[in-house]
């Protein structure tokens, strides 16, 4: 017996450790995904595998709205049926899932890729605040949701929009207060989400 061996193969311990970074994933569930796999058919693991090597290949962000899409506008900016005087901000692709599933907004959407936080670093410059702002000048919006998440960094992102968008002749408003402080979008459940698009207000 030698004790300077780990109890897992190498291989194992590699998987083990990519797993472990995945969020949410910690060593335990990250030892018992990598045990699943390895008893799993050689085709199911390929599969798994090959998926997501297709999403960092194929996946990339619409130039209009910054959503990930697999064409280039997305299919929600490509579309004739969607009510292009309306504009969604979110913070996350996911955030679009979230509200796309209530069925009740047909406008269109722009995603930030997070939100102000001068305490993690993340400045006016780092999220899609520019490419916005050019997006609206001269186009026929003339509402901006703010559907950033009701947590600090949402509202100081909201709060830093309104006064950016309002100068330039756009109601811009916020979902409404019936989502708890500190709800992220994309946890919401769809009642909550409904009434919270239909009773926005203006800021
Ligand atoms: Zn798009």
């Amino acid at each position: 017996m030698n004790d300077n061996l780990s109890p897992n193969a190498e291989p194992i311990n590699r998987l083990v450790q990519e797993l472990n970074k995945l969020p949410g994933i910690g060593p335990k569930s990250a030892q018992r995904l990598a045990y699943y796999l390895l008893r799993a058919p050689e085709e199911n693991a390929g599969l798994l595998a090959d998926a997501i090597m297709s999403v960092k290949r194929e996946i990339t962000l619409c130039s209009i709205c910054f959503n990930v899409t697999d064409s280039n506008p997305c299919r929600i900016c490509r579309s004739d049926e969607r009510d292009r005087t309306k504009v969604c901000i979110v913070e996350q692709p996911q955030d679009i899932l979230a509200l796309e599933h209530t069925r009740i907004y047909k406008g269109l959407y722009h995603v930030l890729h997070g939100a102000i936080s001068p305490t993690e670093g993340v400045g006016t410059e780092d999220i899609r605040i520019k490419e916005l702002l050019e997006r609206l000048n001269g186009s026929p919006v003339d509402e901006v949701i703010l559907a950033t998440n009701t947590n600090l960094e949402g509202e100081q992102t909201a709060l830093y929009l309104h006064r950016l968008i309002s100068p330039l002749g756009i109601k811009v408003t916020r979902l409404a207060r019936g989502l708890p402080f500190g709800t992220e979008l994309e946890y919401a459940d769809d009642v909550t989400l409904t009434r919270a698009l239909e009773g926005r207000q203006e800021l």
